[in-house]
């Protein structure tokens, strides 16, 4: 039973901005996406959570929780269905 103030947390991607490094960004590959460049690690510090480059070993963001932790955070990885995987599998590929 879910409190009504308590709102679901989705575990499908609904990022609407991508974060990245300006360094990567500056020396992107021709024909490669900031995504598949980018070598990112995401972890907790004392302040909250940090998003790091690990090819220039730079910040890209730091967020400071103000010490109002815990925050409601889903953990969960999404389960798929075998079935519509092998349907998207199967379906004709734009590209
Ligand atoms: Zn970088």
């Amino acid at each position: 039973m879910s409190d009504e103030n308590e709102r679901e947390i989705p575990v499908t991607n609904e990022i609407q901005s991508y974060l990245h490094c300006i360094l990567c960004l500056n020396e992107l590959p021709e024909g490669q996406s900031p995504g598949d460049y980018a070598r990112i690690a995401v972890g907790y510090t004392e302040l909250g959570i940090q998003i790091w480059c690990r090819r220039h070993d730079c910040n890209i963001m730091h967020m400071d929780f103000e010490g109002k932790s815990p925050f409601p955070a889903n953990l969960n990885r999404r389960l798929f269905d075998p079935v519509e995987v092998a349907e998207k599998l199967m379906e004709p590929s734009d590209a």
